[in-house]
């Protein structure tokens, strides 16, 4: 089979979680595949199935490991490194209660597992009224602390709770205590990685009185209290296309179709994940047209240097930038100031390292 040459719908799989809901459903018109809670569904999973083109029926993984470079770009390839994937994991969390509090190790922490670190932002799709986000560690908690006040079931005493609202963007690095609290359903772009340690879950237990399984050593040696995630004023690149959030890792862009225009220059050297969060589009590479409605996420090869986009809805659109050539000089060329740029990265350092290497 060919190279492919145009975006690729993905079929997500789904899981179903106790603290879940049927919002996949009821706001993102997926088809769950059951009754019950879900909580996730993984969009762009390792075996995630292509559902449309040439590569119908096959596995995204396939794809990826048949086509690397077409498939990734030379930022992208890079990024997969030796797990030879996708790099980015999209993903819908419908949350109906509140998750237990987690961190996830840095790459350089997760290295010696031989696996990825995992950055992650969060877009707010939807928000009941007083629904909030663990963002971090009140400032001056040390590791000693927060061990003691876990042993204590009084962690929550140390936590920074968010309000939050449908629209907002956070980005959370890795090493971050964070949680998801009952009554949001967001998007998460995150770097590919399942490593994720339980370090507190509220004293809660279950229906025979057993609490869940904690990880409580692991998440303290990746745990770096100075960090949070931060709230991310979005910059407007051009009129209906902005950027969210930008790191190292991932960028998250919002197109609002049609203000944008028809046609979207693409990253030179990467491949996008493209999320509908409202309406429904149609995205033209160069053979047939592919329609993504709500809930629906297609993958875009990095051999395609522009895309045709109709119809009337949001986007989301994550991928591997070259942050200079993606992000810095395109919002610099709008009038955006560096520390308003600098700032798209949160409490990471990426951006503002740039700008001190020149
Ligand atoms: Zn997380």
């Amino acid at each position: 089979m060919t190279a492919p040459d145009g975006p690729i719908l993905l079929e997500p799989r789904y899981d179903s979680k106790i603290w879940g809901g049927r919002r996949l459903e009821t706001v993102l018109q997926k088809s769950l595949p059951g009754r019950g809670r879900f909580g996730e569904s993984l969009e762009s999973a390792a075996d995630s199935r292509l559902v449309s083109g040439p590569w119908r029926g096959k596995m995204l993984l396939e794809l990826v490991t048949t086509y690397p470079h077409e498939v990734l770009g030379s930022l992208g390839y890079r990024a997969s490194g030796t797990f030879h994937d996708l790099p980015l994991l999209a993903k819908f969390i419908d949350a109906t209660d509140d998750l237990s509090v987690q961190v996830h190790p840095d790459d350089d922490a997760a290295e010696t597992m031989d696996r990825r670190g995992k950055t992650e932002a969060w877009y707010v799709i939807s928000a009941d009224p007083d629904s909030r986000l663990i963002t971090g560690l009140v400032p001056g908690v040390t590791v000693d602390d927060v061990r003691r006040a876990i042993s204590e079931t009084r962690l929550g005493d140390l936590l920074i709770e968010r309000p939050v609202h449908a629209g907002d963007t956070l980005l959370i690095p890795a090493g971050t205590a964070h949680a998801i609290g009952k009554g949001v359903l967001l998007y998460e772009i995150q770097q590919a990685s399942d490593v994720t340690y339980r370090m507190y879950d509220w004293g809660r237990v279950d229906e025979h009185g057993n609490p869940r399984d904690l990880h409580i050593d692991a998440s303290l040696s990746v745990l770096k209290p100075e960090l949070d995630a931060r709230l991310i004023t979005p910059l407007e690149r051009y009129p209906g296309r902005e950027v969210l959030a930008a790191s190292r890792y991932f960028a998250l862009e919002r197109w609002r179709v049609p203000n944008l225009g028809a046609t979207v220059d693409l990253p030179v050297g990467s491949f996008l994940l493209l999320s509908t969060v409202d309406g429904s589009v149609s995205l033209d590479g160069s053979g047939e047209a592919l329609r993504l409605g709500t809930g629906q996420t297609a993958l875009v090869p990095a051999t395609l240097e522009s895309l045709r986009v109709t119809g009337e809805g949001i986007v989301l659109a994550s991928y591997v930038p070259d942050l200079m050539q993606d992000i810095i000089l395109p919002l610099r060329r709008q009038g955006h100031a560096d520390a308003a740029i600098s700032a798209l990265d949160g409490a990471l350092d990426d951006i503002q390292a740039l700008f001190d290497a020149r």
